[in-house]
């Protein structure tokens, strides 16, 4: 079996591949030098915890051990903190992330091979299954694009993915307004010293501040300045050195009609991506993996793994593909939005994915101190049953028993 990309999908399926049979012959070919990634770190929730637990105990021990917890969610307007949105959840490092799984592939005998750009697939011909796990751009997709019916959105906004050594204790929205306009990011710390810092605004206020004209270092400085209530001085970091143009991109939205051809699978960014702001990507390229994984064990051969997975994954995609774009599209209009008052916009923008009353009412009592701790009790609890269902000893997200 081969994987075209070492990214969390070409990565995990490799480990679960090596664990349903040691015997099986499984290589990963990445395009980057071992080490070298792009991004910071990623959010994820106690679901995808409870399936790596379930899937490989020993990546996910060294996954939970290694991610940040980051408690509440905060609105801040203009510089200032407006509105509590609570809830909780895990955030890591992407080179971290990336770095566990290589170890763990490697030490279960996956061949994991760096600096190899795949062109074309003549080099893997006796492969049993190659999957095509090469990233939203993937170039084996492409290459069988008519028959993957591939269907690619752009989005409108223009976002840039940031490091920033300010470290968000909650997960922060910030929105600025600037004379031309609406800027914001989403904010989260994922190790002690670093934070993730997407910045996200319209074209045409990116193109009326000049940022289509700028470098790398100019874009970061003018960013810190207009985030500086929220950054309070720390500085913004990218992954270019100064070099080059500042990456500044527009979202992707994927979508195929055909998960499979012959013996190639699609897998995770080349199969589906789902817009950020719902933070679930990596998830699902790992779920990808799981599911994948799963049918070959499950099926006679490898045709019919291939067909039941192209069958329960996209299905299963539907319904957070629908919640990711109605995300996408609540992001493009922030505008439209943010000049209500503070409690109602943070509700607009806690319901993007869909509304509820409940929710509402939530937000609003949650706005008083005393029961903002009462619901940090009460994940804690969540949290902790959650822990002892996986049962797992005691790791760095662990805690102590609630009460
Ligand atoms: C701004 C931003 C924020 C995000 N935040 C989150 C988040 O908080 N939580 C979350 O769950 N997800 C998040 N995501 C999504 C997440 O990063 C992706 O969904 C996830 O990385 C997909 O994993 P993958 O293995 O499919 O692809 P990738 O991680 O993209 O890995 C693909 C790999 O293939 C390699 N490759 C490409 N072409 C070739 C080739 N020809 N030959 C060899 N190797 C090749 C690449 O170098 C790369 O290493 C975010 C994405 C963005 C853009």
């Amino acid at each position: 079996m081969v994987c075209v990309g070492g990214g969390p999908a070409g990565l995990y399926f490799s480990i679960l591949a090596k664990l349903s049979n040691p015997k099986h012959d499984v290589t990963v070919v990445e395009r980057n030098p071992a080490g070298v990634t792009y991004g910071w770190g990623v959010v994820f929730w106690d679901d995808l915890l409870d399936d790596l637990f379930q899937n490989d105990p020993v990546s996910a021990q060294r996954i939970a051990q290694a991610a940040a917890r980051w408690d509440t969610q905060e609105v801040h307007l203009r510089g200032r903190y407006a509105t509590h949105i609570g809830g909780y959840g895990f955030a890591l490092g992407r080179d971290r992330l990336l770095d566990i799984l290589i170890r763990r592939a490697k030490g279960l005998g996956v061949d994991v091979r760096f600096e190899h750009d795949v062109t074309d697939l003549s080099a893997f011909m006796d492969a049993d299954l190659v999957v095509a796990c090469d990233g939203v751009n993937s170039r084996l997709r492409q290459r069988h694009a008519h028959h993957f019916q591939t269907h690619v959105e752009e989005g409108r906004n223009k976002y840039i993915w940031l490091g920033t050594n300010k470290v968000f204790d909650a997960f922060t929205f910030a929105f600025e307004e600037t004379s031309a306009g609406w800027l914001w990011f989403h904010g989260y710390r994922f190790n002690s010293e670093t934070s993730t810092c997407i910045v996200e605004c319209q074209e045409a206020t990116w193109k009326a501040l000049g940022f289509d004209a700028m470098g790398p270092d100019e874009t970061l400085r003018k960013l810190e300045g207009i985030f500086q209530g929220r950054l309070q001085g720390k500085s913004l970091f990218n992954q270019l050195k100064g070099m080059g143009r500042a990456p500044w991109l527009n979202f992707k939205r994927i979508t195929n009609e055909r998960w499979y051809h012959d013996n190639l699978a699609l897998m995770g960014d080349a199969a589906h991506t789902t817009h950020f702001s719902i933070g679930s990507g990596t998830k699902l390229a790992m779920q990808d993996a799981i599911g994948l994984a799963r049918q070959l064990r499950a099926q006679p051969d490898v045709p019919t793994a291939l067909e039941a997975y192209d069958e329960e994954r996209r299905a299963s995609l539907l319904a957070i593909q629908l919640a990711a774009r109605s995300s996408s599209e609540w992001f493009e209009n922030v505008p439209s939005y943010v000049d209500q008052d503070a409690t109602r916009f943070a509700y607009s923008l806690l319901n993007r994915r869909g509304s509820s009353v409940w929710s509402y009412l939530l937000l609003m009592a949650s706005q008083q101190p005393s029961l903002q701790g009462m619901l940090r009790t009460l994940h804690h609890s969540k949290q902790w049953v959650r822990e002892q269902r996986r049962g797992r000893g005691a790791v760095a997200l662990s805690l102590p028993p609630p009460g």
